[in-house]
């Protein structure tokens, strides 16, 4: 179901660029400068939609992802993980856990792993991300998530792109996703909001 939040999309009507390809460009509040006192507005929104007794920790991806995910992890006491990019060589190789993940923006796929002594067996894990677009970076997390035999409680985005497949794959997956703004169409250099 469509819940935008008015703040959030006041700022994307104000701020929010349509690039070629279906890409949204936010670098004034979400991927490059950072707002942090709406960055925390979005985190007091996300908390209204994921009961905070209802996972563990929080999980996201680098690098967008981070700053949102601290926020949420401030308000609620919760550690935060992220998954990397680049397998660091200080990772003992025993507890490392990969998948590969396809970017939709930089057309490149991606191994990304995460560390098995951060999501353990057992343990509720809530993602939070900054798009949502084919949902690859939803999917390699959820992989990773899995592989950890920890579970996912719920996905929350800053902005869906609903005219790409990623929400609809996810919530057949009966995944409790949660976004803040859902963008029906960037066509024509409009944004058009899903209703
Ligand atoms: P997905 O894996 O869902 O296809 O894409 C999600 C990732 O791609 C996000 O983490 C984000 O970094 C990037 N992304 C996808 N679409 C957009 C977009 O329209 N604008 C920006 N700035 N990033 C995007």
């Amino acid at each position: 179901m469509v819940n935008n939040f008015p703040p959030l999309i006041a700022r994307i009507k104000q701020e929010g660029k349509c690039l070629a390809g279906g890409v949204l460009k936010v670098d004034s509040f979400v991927n490059h400068q950072l707002d942090p006192d709406f960055l925390m507005l979005m985190a007091e929104e996300f908390n209204h939609r994921f009961v905070p007794q209802s996972y563990d920790k929080i999980i996201t991806i680098e690098a967008s992802g981070i700053a949102h995910a601290v926020m949420l992890g401030y308000l609620t006491n919760k550690k935060v993980v992220f998954a990397k990019k680049k397998k660091p060589s200080t990772m003992d190789q025993s507890h490392m856990l990969t998948t590969e993940v396809y970017s939709f923006t930089k057309n490149i796929t991606q191994h990304i792993c995460l560390s098995r002594e951060f999501i353990r067996a057992g343990e509720r894990v809530l993602f939070i991300d900054d798009f949502l677009a084919n949902g690859k970076a939803a999917q390699g997390i959820l992989d990773l998530v899995q592989q950890a035999q920890a579970t996912l409680v719920g996905m929350g985005f800053i902005i869906e792109k609903s005219f790409q497949d990623g929400g609809k794959n996810l919530r057949q997956q009966q995944i409790h996703v949660e976004s803040l703004a859902s963008i029906a169409s960037l066509d024509n250099n409009t944004i058009t909001l899903a209703q």
